[in-house]
Parts: structure tokens; sequence; C-alpha cells
């Protein structure tokens, strides 16, 4: 064996050994779709094999009675032949969709588990491919790849059968020939990989477009983006194009080339053939079943090529799958890891570091101790590092170094769900999923009762909203929340963290400018769901400030001031001084002119 061949042999294994765990659950049915493939295959070769004493007693002996029965016989097989195709492809589509059922739904849950660093790192298109379209090829192409080679391979080794009864001279040279034009079936990975790979990356490029048009629809439409937009998509098509024609140049060669080796196969067949017949080595019987039998065996041959290339792309995407189901989510729970139930008294954050990149340090060195109740404003110029500081605490993102305890213990030492059942957070520009507002508030607490929810829309300041509403909470919010004002969606989000209820809140402010009656709102909502909650606010208010019980400032990563607006105002030359005579002088303007 060549080692090429025994490297794809190796590919293959390894291909179904990763997907055991897949297959495992419907391998009664997916063996049953393979067993059903054997006499597929081995019942070619009788129709062959029927064909020499048919020649030999009707052609050669004008016998016709006795051979009544032959054509019987390869209808009747015919018959069961198609009736076994029928029931293999019905099994085999039936396993192949349960199997990328699985591995969908497999690759989904891990989706699930990554933190946001993964995906900081991702674009949409790409995880749509590789966890979507990526499971359709391996699975669909998994069963009725091997139930092909099967039914393949089992006529092959009947056909050969044959091809020696008939006889042995013109089968070894058919044999031969076989080898010669399977040989360069061996290269089809190398041939293909490097495109398939860049083809992924095009697509996913595809994907990412249609993505950004529907999600940047609006800036697309202000900033007359049509024809900028349609010349990068028109780059992505053309590439994929590239790519395709790229791998007919690389691959298209082979179907011909196995064609025309099979045609010498053929031609070496009849040549030998006449001698042997005329030397009366074999009978003509003999040669028009072998004959037959060559045909069978030889005309797959002639698109095996293209057969190879799409088996191929199936084991290249259970590759990718391998790796995604490869690659640990890298914040974890850890195995003996406690649940954290409540706060009872303080939370510290203890020389906490913390980078994106390696060659840059994102927050050094931060020190708070947070007592239970107290509402922490964080405020900074941008890029500071607030939300970087926000985010640590429900464990987006590990800290580097240093540490973050909840009443004394490491927040690593508890489980990520009893964590993130602690936190609520509201961000800025909050998420909200297709489906009524309804559905959106109860994501909250699913077990929520009619009464914790009107609640919930009362303490939010959506009541009012709400009832002007024909539809009411069962009012669709659109993808996104499109069809909601900023101020609307945001209370919302807040309604949603009412009903969780949880003892610490994140909250980031909103920045873009509401006007003031729905910032008004807002704020009352925000106030309301402060209310006996150790809380952290990224704060852009001057009232959220003032109502603070301390404010952090934070500077190029660094806690550079803690204090009370009074205390840090009076430090002169102060960040906090400056900071105040930039951004919240105006607020307090509008506050006295009110
Ligand atoms: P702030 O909230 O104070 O405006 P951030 O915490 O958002 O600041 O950002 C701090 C720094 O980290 C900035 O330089 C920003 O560019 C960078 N940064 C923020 N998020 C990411 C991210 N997901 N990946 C890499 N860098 C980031």
């Amino acid at each position: 064996m060549s080692v090429s061949t025994k490297v794809q042999g190796n590919q293959f294994i390894s291909s179904y050994k990763r997907m055991w765990p897949f297959i495992k659950p419907f391998w009664p049915i997916a063996l049953l779709s393979l067993v059903v493939s054997v006499p597929i295959g081995a019942l070619d070769a009788t129709i062959a094999l029927f064909l020499k004493p048919y020649t030999d007693t009707v052609l050669v002996q004008k016998e016709v009675a006795a051979s009544w029965y032959i054509p019987f016989l390869i209808v009747s097989f015919a018959l069961v032949q198609g009736i076994l195709v029928f029931v293999g492809n019905y099994l085999n589509i039936w396993v192949g969709g349960k199997l990328t059922l699985s591995v969908r739904e497999k690759l989904y849950s891990k989706l699930l588990k990554f933190p946001p660093a993964y995906f900081d790192k991702e674009n949409s298109g790409n995880i749509i491919f590789r966890y979507g379209t990526d499971a359709e090829l391996a699975c669909a192409g998994l069963l009725t790849n091997l139930k092909n080679l099967v039914t393949r391979v089992c006529s092959s080794i009947a056909l050969i059968g044959v091809l020696f009864y008939n006889s042995w001279h013109l089968a070894i040279m058919a044999v031969i020939v076989l080898i010669v034009a399977l040989a360069p079936l061996a290269s089809v990975k190398r041939l293909i990989k490097g495109i398939i790979a860049k083809n992924v990356v095009s697509i996913s490029a595809i994907n990412t477009s249609y993505n950004e048009t529907f999600a940047g629809n609006r800036t697309i439409t202000a900033y007359n983006l049509q024809k900028y937009q349609e010349g990068r998509f028109k780059g992505h098509l053309e590439a994929v194009f590239d790519l395709s024609i790229r791998l007919v140049r690389r691959t298209g060669w082979l179907s011909p080339f196995m064609h025309f080796a099979v045609s010498i196969g053929l031609g070496l067949a009849v040549a030998m053939g006449g001698w042997l017949i005329v030397s009366g080595t074999i009978t003509a019987g003999n040669f028009v079943s072998f004959l037959a039998a060559l045909l069978m065996l030889y005309t797959p041959l002639k698109t095996l090529g293209n057969t190879m290339v799409s088996i191929q792309q199936s084991f290249l995407a259970i590759e990718r799958i391998s790796d995604l189901l490869d690659v640990e989510p890298k914040i974890v729970d850890k195995e003996d890891a406690i649940t954290l139930t409540g706060v009872q008294s303080r939370i510290q954050f203890d020389k906490v570091g913390f980078s994106y990149k390696e060659d840059k340090k994102t927050l050094s060195d931060i020190n708070l101790d947070i007592r239970v109740g107290e509402t922490i404003a964080i405020v900074g110029n941008s890029g500071g590092g607030k939300s970087t500081l926000v985010s640590l605490l429900p464990r987006f993102y590990d800290v580097e170094s240093g540490s973050i305890k909840i009443d004394g213990v490491d927040i690593r030492d508890m489980t990520l769900e009893s964590l993130h059942a602690n936190i609520s957070v509201v961000f800025q520009d909050n998420f909200l999923f297709s489906g009524s507002i309804r559905e959106n508030i109860m994501l909250g607490d699913e077990n929520a009762t009619e009464e914790m929810l009107d609640q919930a829309v009362e303490s939010a300041c959506l009541d009012e909203f709400v009832k002007s509403l024909p539809l009411g909470l069962d009012t669709e919010t659109g993808e996104r929340g499109v069809l909601l004002s900023g101020g609307q969606k945001q209370r919302v989000a807040i309604a949603r963290a009412f009903l969780k209820n949880s003892p610490i809140l994140v909250l980031d402010e909103a920045t873009s400018a509401l006007d003031n009656k729905s910032e008004k709102i807002v704020q009352q909502a925000i106030d309301n769901l402060m209310k006996d909650k150790t809380v952290f606010v990224i704060a852009h208010r001057l009232s959220t400030i003032k109502n603070a019980n301390r404010i952090v400032v934070i500077h190029e990563g660094k806690h550079v001031e803690c204090g009370t607006h009074a205390e840090l105002i009076n430090i002169k030359d102060g960040f906090y001084k400056h900071l105040y005579e930039m951004q919240f002088h105006t607020d307090a303007k509008k506050e006295l002119s009110v």
C-alpha cells in the first residue's frame, strides 16, 4: 500500500472516529443502511455473470429454451436492487439528517458557552459558516460517502470475481489498469485543501456582508453606502468564483485522466480477448461476460474524480468541526466551584490587572473595596477602561493578575451560573431579542407571575407606554428591538433587570442624548432599579454621580482618585475636578437653570 493511500486511510478512519460520538445513538440504523449497500453492489455482478451462459447457449449454441430464465433473473435482480437502493437512500438521509441535527446542536451549545473574548475575534459570517454550513457539509456527506464506498467496494469485489471467473489473464491486466487509474486520487486532498480553506473565508465574508447590510441598513442608507457595499460584496463573490475555477483547474483533469486510463484497459481487453478466444483459452460467453463486468467496474471511475473532490470536501468540513470541538472556552467552572447565593458584606478588587492585547495594559493595579448596598460611580475619559473594569465582575473576561472577591471568595471559585444570577447588567445599547415586549422582559425571570411582571413594568416606567399600545405587552419589538425607541428599549432592559432582581447591578449609562422627557423617565427607572442593590454605574450624568456613595476615577487603566463629589472637587488639579469642568459642568448649569 502506498504512503498516500495509507494517509488517506488514516484520514478516513480518524474522521469517522471523530464523528463516532454523534453516530453512536443511531448506529443500528446507520449499520443497516450500510448492510443494504452490500447486496446493491454485489447484484451488479450477477447481471454480468449471467451474460456468459446466455452468450454460450443462445448466441453460440442457438438453444433458446435453455436460457429463458436469464432475462427473468436479470429483471428480478434489478427490481430487488431498486428496492434496496430506495431503502438504503431513505435510511441514509434519515441518519444523515439526525447527525446534522445533533452536530449542530452540540456546536451551538458550545458556541453559547464562549465568553465575549471569543466573539471579539470572530466575525458573524464565519460563525454561520463554521457552526452551521459545515455541519451540513460534513454530516450529510459522511454517511452517503460511506454508503457509496461500501457499495462500490462490494460491487468492485464481485465484479473482479466475475473477471477472474471468466479469464484470469485478462483480469490481472484489468486490475493493473484499475490501480493506475485510481492512483491520482491519493493527491486530491493536497490539491484542494488550500483552495477550500480560502473558500471558507470568502463565503464567510459573504455571510458577514448580508449580516452587516441587515444590521447597518440605516447607516448604509444615510451615508449612501450602497455602491461601496456592492463593491465589497462583488469582491467576495469574485473571490469565490476564482476559487471555484482554480478548483476545476487543479482537479478537473482527474476524471478525463481516469476515463483515458479506463479506455486503455478496455482496448487491451478487446485486443487480448480476441486472441484468447481464437486460441480457445476462453469461450465467447466468457468474453462477453468479462466485458460487461469490466464496463460496470470502469464506468463509475470516469466520474470518480469529481466524487472524490466532494468526499474530500466533506472530510475537510469534519476536520474543521473537529477543530471547533477541540477549542474549549477559557472561562469555565472549576470542578469544586461553589454557588454564590448573594452578597453579605463586600466586593473587593485586589490589585486587578488586565489587558486585551499582550503588549498593552488596559487596567493595572486596581484596588477597590465596596460595601454591600453601596453605589459606586465610575468616571473617566473615554477609552480609560471603565467598561473593561465592570465587565470583569461577571467574568466576561478574566483578570490577568490580582483577583475579584465577593465576601472574600474569588469569583473564579464560583459557578458562572450563580455568579451571573447574582449580577444584572444594563448596557448602554441593550439587546432585545425578536419577540414581544413581554417575552423580552420575562427573560429576567421565566417563572415571574403576571403581578411581578406588572410591577417590573411600572418600576421601569414602562406602564404608560405599554398602555398606549393596542397590543400592550404583546407588541413585537422587531429584531434587535428596531421597532422601539432608544429610551423604550432601555426601559425594557431595565424591566428585565427588575424581574431578575439580582443583588449586584452593573449599569452603563447611555451617553447618547435622549430628549429631556425620555431622559427623565429613564433616570427615574434607573433610580428605582438601583434601590437596595450594590451598584457599579459607569456614570455620564451629574445626578448619578452626586447620588453615588463614592466616585472612582479611572484614567488610562489606573484608579487615580476615589471619594465623594465634595471631596474630589476640592483636589487641586485633580482628575475629577478637570473631568467635572469638561463633562459635567454643563449638566450642573442645566440643573441650576431648571
Ligand atoms: P471606557 O469604557 O473607559 O471608554 P473601555 O474599557 O471600553 O474604555 O476600553 C479601554 C481600552 O480597551 C480602549 O483602549 C479600547 O480600545 C480597548 N478595548 C475595549 N474593548 C476591547 C476589546 N474587546 N478588544 C480589544 N481592545 C478593547
